[in-house]
């Protein structure tokens, strides 16, 4: 088991796959000039498959494949397989913009992997392309639909970006009422690249709670786990249900079980927080994986309290892109 220095337990972990991405998401990324790391700095299939066989034997039993864009990735299909062989592995998860899954879908179902996190942040067409910088709306959509119609627990993620897509969150609503999926609205966060930094956010959760409201003023608060980073709500006669996440307000720190593996190896203790190590060497010069575990145990062993505290250890946290962090 993975315990912290401030006694929380880890079995979560979200692995990112590469830092490529076939969106320009412009709260995320620029437009151009994105200092992707070079393929031999990423782990490998092999490299993957290797870390997470270990974090599994150390208690991890969620696993939550992201990126970048984690079906960039050519052989994906290859680790996923294998996460679906691991014992003691009860939840295999993606997070996807959902333009590259198509093909992939009959073996998701074969594998088990059921739940799927979409990121979407308009329901509008020019709102899509906008924030995207990209032109595939109509395949998020015909995908989308594709998962919830073959039963996939499918959660849409939708950043609320002041001045671009606030206009969209009721006819989002309005439009998954009829749909068995949660629609999650999260709070920007200061990692986009560097082209853009900011200490407060119009945005957060209550002022989304508070719109909400305004227009569905009739919903109830629904009992989530004690580890969730949403706080989960349903509006009386919508199939969906909608969740705000204070990624930016940071309310759910006490109670964090998650771990964050970049596609380059750092391990991450907390999303605000520095790498606390890194894997990729140990793992390419393992016979036994000892290494690994010990980088893992060292960095779980010294995590902040707190995603403040964390932004406290260093001073570079506006630089990242979460496209290398993973999300
Ligand atoms: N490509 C996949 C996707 O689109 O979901 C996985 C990687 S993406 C970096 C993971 C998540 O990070 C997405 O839901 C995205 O919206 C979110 N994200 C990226 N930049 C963000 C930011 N500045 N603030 C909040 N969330 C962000």
């Amino acid at each position: 088991m993975l315990i912290d220095n401030h006694n929380r337990t880890i079995n979560y972990v979200r692995l990112a796959v590469t830092d490529r991405c076939n969106l320009r998401c412009n709260y995320c990324m620029p437009a151009e000039g994105i200092n992707f790391v070079k393929n031999d700095q990423l782990l490998t299939i092999e490299e993957l498959k290797s870390v997470a066989s270990i974090l599994v034997g150390q208690g991890v039993d969620k696993i939550r494949i992201t990126g970048g864009e984690p079906f960039v990735r050519k052989d994906l299909m290859v680790l996923l397989r294998h996460l679906a062989s691991l014992k003691g592995l009860n939840d295999i998860s993606i997070t996807t913009n959902a333009t590259l899954i198509g093909p992939y879908i009959d073996e998701l179902k074969v594998l088990g992997i059921k739940n799927i996190n979409v990121s979407l942040d308009a329901i509008d067409r020019a709102t899509f392309e906008r924030v995207t910088r990209r032109n595939q709306y109509d395949t998020v959509h015909e995908n989308l639909i594709r998962l919830i119609a073959e039963g996939f627990n499918v959660r849409i993620n939708f950043i609320v970006l002041e001045g671009q897509n606030e206009q969209d969150i009721i006819p989002i609503l309005k439009v998954m009422k009829h749909y068995p999926v949660a629609v999650r609205f999260l709070e920007e966060m200061p990692f986009n690249g560097g082209s853009k930094s900011f200490q407060t956010i119009k945005w957060d959760y209550k002022a989304i709670l508070k719109h909400i409201t305004n227009h569905f003023p009739d919903y109830t608060l629904l009992k989530s786990p004690i580890t969730s980073t949403s706080i989960n709500y349903r509006i009386k006669g919508h199939q969906s249900t909608f969740g705000l996440i204070p990624s930016f307000s940071r309310t759910f720190c006490g109670s964090c079980n998650r771990l964050r593996i970049t596609a380059t190896g750092d391990v991450i203790t907390c999303l605000y927080g520095k790498p606390k190590a890194n894997l990729r060497d140990l793992v390419r010069n393992s016979t036994d994986g000892r290494e690994v575990e010990q980088a893992i145990l060292g960095a779980v062993g010294s995590r902040a309290k707190n995603g403040f505290e964390a932004q406290g250890e260093h001073s570079k946290v506006f630089d990242s892109s979460m496209t290398s962090i993973g999300g």
